[in-house]
């Protein structure tokens, strides 16, 4: 986003490892609502940039380079006054404070005080927030996407190998059938989260090379309505997927992890074994680059606006081999869930009802979307069929429970909160 010259100051020492960065967004008072940053950016005379003002909680933020989301347009509150600004580090920055984290201790996570730091400003001022974070979004969130499944194929490793190892009533605990049917859960989520994560990944690489295409168009003066089309079907798809891929890996990591100590028992929650640390590093990755609640929110427009509606169309049109067009079945119901909580949810028209039914909304759509990748991979490979089966089974009977705590009126007890929280 920024000219040749930049780039060049900046990138090659990066692309060699002999420069280390970090991403300063976050305040003190500017979490999840980064719009309230404060950090102040001001130019002297001769139009030269300085950053002054704290950024907590910043990932490597004792790096080289420094990219910081400060407020350029002096007196606004919102997003339309942030842009975005590099630096270089120098003795102007001050780390204040190295947090004592519960995990990922492989990093550093720094408090920050800029003191008149030189800066220059990265792209065009005031798309800060607006473009360029919301941009650097969709690869970070797929990114601790990558990492919750590492950590979760970790954690489904080390559990089948205690459980085969570890004897109890005379026999290997992998054999009594309640441990097993945990492994197997472990499995099923962690195959049927690569194959949602890979399907993102799909979606986020062709948007960028759209992107690309149509800068190379541009340039060459030469008509890209059709490559336009694609790349717009390509933000639509990353919209949904990225925020949904964040969401459901991440919690899905923390859920394996306390999984796979319960399986290792007390050894578990002894420091000596992977599993605690693994559950440890698992329960950052539902919190930073977007809590949960957060990516629920980014995904609910797309959700409610049934972006996928044509794709869902065409899979039901589909003829899959012999027992899989059950599963077809199941997925046609799931969607009908959907489609009547939905309907539900709209005609209630309460704000506040539809921001806590939407958690509930983001997994039907997920199941579905999921459900039918894997349906697809098991008509390709019959070593799928037991994957799509057993994620397919399970999520019509969670989609039963999502789609009733919605038009059960579970929901409607926050209109109550300030008497039931005492
Ligand atoms: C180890 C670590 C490393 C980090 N690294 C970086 C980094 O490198 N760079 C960086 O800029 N930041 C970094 N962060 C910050 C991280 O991104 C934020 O902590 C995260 O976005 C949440 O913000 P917050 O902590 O202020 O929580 P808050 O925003 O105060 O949220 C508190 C709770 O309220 C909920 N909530 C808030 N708003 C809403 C809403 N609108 N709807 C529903 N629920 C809501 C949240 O989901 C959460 O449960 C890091 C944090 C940690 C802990």
């Amino acid at each position: 986003m920024g000219p040749e010259e930049q780039r060049e100051f900046y990138l090659p020492d990066f692309s060699t490892g002999k420069h280390t960065g970090a991403m300063a967004l976050t305040e003190p008072d500017a979490g999840s609502d980064l719009q309230a940053v404060k950090l102040s950016a001001y130019q002297d005379e001769n139009g030269k940039w300085f950053l002054r003002g704290v950024k907590r909680f910043i990932t490597n933020g004792n790096g080289d380079v420094l990219l910081v989301l400060a407020r350029t347009e002096a007196g606004t509150k919102d997003a339309r006054g942030l842009s975005m600004l590099a630096c270089k580090k120098d003795d102007t920055i001050i780390v204040r404070r190295i947090e004592h984290k519960l995990g990922i201790h492989g990093s550093p996570t720094c408090e920050l005080q800029f003191n008149d730091t030189p800066a220059e400003l990265v792209g065009s001022r005031r798309f800060g927030l607006l473009k360029y974070v919301m941009y650097l979004m969709n690869r970070a969130r797929v990114g601790i996407g990558a990492q919750s499944l590492g950590i979760s194929q970790q954690a489904y490793e080390e559990a089948l190998k205690y459980a085969k190892a570890r004897e109890q009533f005379g026999k290997p605990i992998y054999n009594f059938p309640v441990v097993a049917n945990m492994l197997i859960d472990m499995r099923v989520t962690l195959e049927s989260n690569r194959t949602l994560f890979y399907n993102t990944s799909v979606w986020l690489d062709k948007k960028e090379a759209y992107e690309d295409l149509v800068e190379v168009y541009k340039a060459k003066k030469q008509p890209f309505n059709n490559i336009n089309e694609k790349l717009k079907e390509a933000q639509r798809m990353t919209n949904l997927l990225t925020p949904i891929t964040k969401y459901i890996l991440s919690e899905a990591s923390n859920k394996m992890t306390y999984d796979a100590i319960q399986i290792h028992g007390g050894t578990g929650y002894m420091r000596e074994f992977a599993v605690e640390r693994l559950a440890r590093d698992a329960r950052i990755t539902n919190i930073y680059e977007g809590t949960s609640q957060l990516q629920v929110v980014a995904a609910t427009g797309s959700v409610v606006n049934d972006v996928l509606t044509e794709y869902f169309d065409n899979w039901e049109k589909k003829e899959y081999k012999g027992s899989l067009n059950k599963l077809k079945d199941c997925l046609i119901e799931i969607r009908v869930l959907f489609i009547d909580a939905l309907k539900y949810v709209k005609e209630k028209k309460d704000a506040g009802f539809q921001e806590v039914a939407a958690k509930d909304l983001v997994e039907l759509y997920t199941y579905v979307y999921t459900g039918y990748l894997l349906l697809d991979e098991a008509n390709d490979n019959q070593k799928r069929i037991f994957t799509a089966k057993r994620f397919i089974l399970d999520s019509l009977a969670k989609a039963r429970k999502n789609a009733e705590s919605i038009k059960n009126e579970l929901y409607s007890d926050i209109l109550y909160a300030d008497t039931i929280l005492i």
